[in-house]
């Protein structure tokens, strides 16, 4: 029956063009770093005349907090801080504090998370907790002190990085899950060695395959360390058994020590590519959204957010944004053709 007054149709869950729903949001909060690693942010490209966004150009926690929001109410059920190093945006267990009350509609509660790489961690880790972060996943790819050196541009020692493990684990920041990127020739000598130092210890430790993101770090296939390499090197000395993935979405392979000495995976990111499955979205430390992380551009939310654009238009916004997405490059990858020319850097969709 027609009341009169037209209500607006309710917004759908939201599905993308291949049927994939909006389960992840992560917000890179800051594109700045205290490292430079050399897949990510290598230093002869991001060094002392790199020019970072100011901070006038940064979306405030208030804005991405009404965006988180309305990803919620499209279905979202996991927010992931990022960047650049997240823990470097001055004040974010304040954001942190502001998630941390999210629900969806029918009353679930929304996953917080933190992707760091841990160097400021032993600082921040009781605060981020008490601020009602639930977990955080560390990223460390070797123990020897050079390797780690050698991976992550110098600035920082292993020490620091496991100090901030030890400080999350304390916190309760927990399961804690350590992902390591592997390429050729640098650091693969140091899988066995992670492998042993965090098998028992309640860690989930997850190799990931080197990846062609951005523009910047010089990626060639031959860096690539695959999976199964990593998996048969790994099962040698440590027989391995599958399991089941935790949940749908998934994006780390899973398998156990058949020994009982835990848990690792495997991020298959370059030679199984798992796009069927993506259901991630991400906003940009300025305020764009980017549906798949070697998008070449993102839709600009900070303009409507500035221009008073209510929470409803907002959300039809990134609706629309989804319903769009027919993102599959790593499917696509082998076929170069059609793929954007300049890909963004991770640092600044958050990783
Ligand atoms: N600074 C934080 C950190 O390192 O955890 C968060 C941002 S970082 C961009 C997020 C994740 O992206 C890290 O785990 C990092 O190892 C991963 N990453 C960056 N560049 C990568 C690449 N080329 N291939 C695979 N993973 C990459
Ligand atoms: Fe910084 Fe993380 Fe990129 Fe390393 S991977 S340069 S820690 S943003
Ligand atoms: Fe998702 Fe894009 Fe990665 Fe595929 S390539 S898994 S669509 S982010």
């Amino acid at each position: 029956m027609n009341s009169g007054k037209r209500d607006a149709p309710p917004v759908p869950r939201a599905l993308d063009a291949l049927r994939r729903p909006l389960r992840d949001l992560r917000v890179s909060v800051t594109d700045r770093c205290n490292l430079r690693c050399v897949y990510c942010m290598p230093r002869e490209i991001f060094g002392r005349d790199f020019v970072f966004l100011r901070h006038a150009d940064l979306l405030s926690f208030e804005e991405i907090v009404r965006v988180a929001r309305q990803c919620v109410a499209l279905g979202a059920r996991k927010i992931r801080l990022s960047g650049g190093e997240p823990l470097l945006r001055r004040g974010v267990e304040r954001l942190v504090e502001m998630l941390a009350g999210l629900r969806g509609e029918d009353g679930t509660p929304v996953e917080l998370a933190m992707t760091t790489n841990g160097i400021l961690l032993a600082k921040k880790a009781r605060a981020l907790r008490e601020a009602g972060l639930d977990r955080v996943n560390i990223s460390l790819d070797a123990l020897d002190d050079s390797i780690f050196r050698r991976m992550t541009g110098g600035a920082a020692s292993i020490a620091d990085a496991l100090a901030g493990i030890a400080a999350a684990r304390e916190a309760g920041l927990t399961p804690i899950k350590v992902n390591a990127v592997v390429k050729r020739g640098v650091n693969d000598g140091e899988i066995l060695p992670l492998v042993r130092h965090f098998r028992r210890s309640g860690v989930i430790l997850r190799f990931i395959e080197y990846m062609d993101v951005g523009s910047t770090n010089g990626w060639r296939l031959d860096d690539v360390v695959s999976a199964g390499e990593i998996l048969a090197r790994i099962g040698r000395e440590f027989p391995l058994r599958p399991l089941e993935p935790a949940r749908a979405g998934e994006v780390a392979e899973r398998w156990r020590f058949a020994d009982g000495g835990g848990e690792i995976g495997v991020i298959a990111s370059v030679t199984q590519a798992f796009c069927h499955e993506c259901g991630r979205l991400r906003l940009s430390t300025d305020g764009k959204l980017y549906t798949c992380l070697f998008a070449g551009e993102g839709a600009d939310l900070r303009a409507p957010l500035r221009d008073g654009e209510d929470d409803e238009g907002l959300r039809r916004r990134i609706a629309g944004v989804w319903a769009r997405r027919g993102d599959r490059y790593s499917q696509l990858r082998r076929d170069a053709s059609g793929l954007p020319a300049r890909k963004i850097e991770m640092s600044y969709i958050g990783g």
